[in-house]
């Protein structure tokens, strides 16, 4: 098969974005305008809005988010996970520099600190300046703790623990690599409380094909309870998976009246979750049968 070509390219004078959407499928996505692209120490950034998904955040030609639809999978990643734990008090963000699932754990009153690791401070740097209403005021919210640093290097050092500990890093590529390693996933366990929760993203089904097989395999060495959902992300095109690890509390298998109860009781307000949601999400996960 012919070198895939990826990134901004012209054709018939009008500019698109072209991006795998699985192994031999590419998406076509017709820009409107290029707000910014610079190549940092780590990575390719864009902020490219489109016609049919809005502002968009893209690294190394990789959509990290859009503005249609971020709140789907912002919403999904982190309400799943805070709603398990009876009383998330210290979070954990590695990567996640658009500030996305930050917003969305600050909705949760239990949370005392959330501390976010961020390689990239030009990802920071781009998103305060042209997707500001990704973050909205969660970066300047008394409770967070933004550290410009690499997440294996703050992981291995730090004397903090954790009750849930968010990876919301790129997708196995550039300075997220070491991140999806069964090394890393012990000393995220070595940080996190007993009755901890871990959680990663875990890519796209259809363009990943295996990540999330690896990655939910990887963490089964390491946790004693592992279990997976999926969402579908219209701007990528795909069903996006996510993995949870813990000693204690499985995610999908929580009861609809819990959730409930502590959604109401922490006041979250959301445009996509909500607990009957959650109870979809522990149901359409079994349509996925790992092999092993
Ligand atoms: N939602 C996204 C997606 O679909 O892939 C991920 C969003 S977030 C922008 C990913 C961030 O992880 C990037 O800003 C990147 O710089 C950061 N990152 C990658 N490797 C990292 C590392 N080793 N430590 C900390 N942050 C890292």
């Amino acid at each position: 098969m012919m070198k895939m070509e990826k990134g901004i390219i012209e054709l018939n004078g009008e500019k698109f974005y072209v991006e795998p959407l699985a192994k031999h499928t590419l998406t076509l996505t017709k820009i409107k305008k290029v707000y910014f692209t610079k190549k940092s120490k780590y990575q390719l950034i864009e902020v490219i809005e489109s016609y049919d998904y809005g502002l968009g955040l893209y690294l190394d030609h990789s959509t990290q988010l859009s503005e249609s639809d971020e709140y789907i999978y912002h919403e999904i990643f982190v309400h799943p996970a805070m709603l398990s734990h009876p009383n998330p008090k210290k979070i954990l963000i590695i990567g996640g520099g658009d500030g996305g699932v930050l917003r969305e754990v600050l909705k949760h009153p239990t949370v005392e600190k959330a501390v976010l690791v961020e390689i990239d401070e030009e990802v920071i740097k781009a998103v305060k300046k042209y997707l500001s209403f990704i973050p909205q005021n969660a970066f300047d919210d008394p409770r967070a703790k933004i550290l410009i640093e690499d997440g294996v290097k703050y992981v291995n050092n730090t004397t903090e623990k954790y009750d849930v500990i968010f990876m919301d890093a790129t997708d196995d590529i550039g300075p997220s690599v070491p991140l999806y390693k069964v090394e890393f996933y012990k000393a995220i366990r070595d940080i996190l409380n007993d009755k901890g929760i871990f959680i990663t993203q875990a890519l796209g089904l259809e363009q990943h094909k295996g990540a999330l097989e690896k990655i939910y395999f990887d963490l089964k060495r390491v946790f004693r309870i592992v279990d997976y959902y999926y969402i579908y992300v219209p701007s990528f095109c795909n069903r996006w998976g996510f993995v949870s690890a813990s000693d204690q509390y499985n995610i999908m298998e929580i009861e609809k009246s819990e959730l409930e109860k502590r959604f109401k009781n922490r006041k979250i307000k959301t445009k996509y979750y909500n607990p009957e949601v959650h109870i979809a999400l522990q149901i359409m996960r079994k349509t996925i049968k790992l092999k092993i």
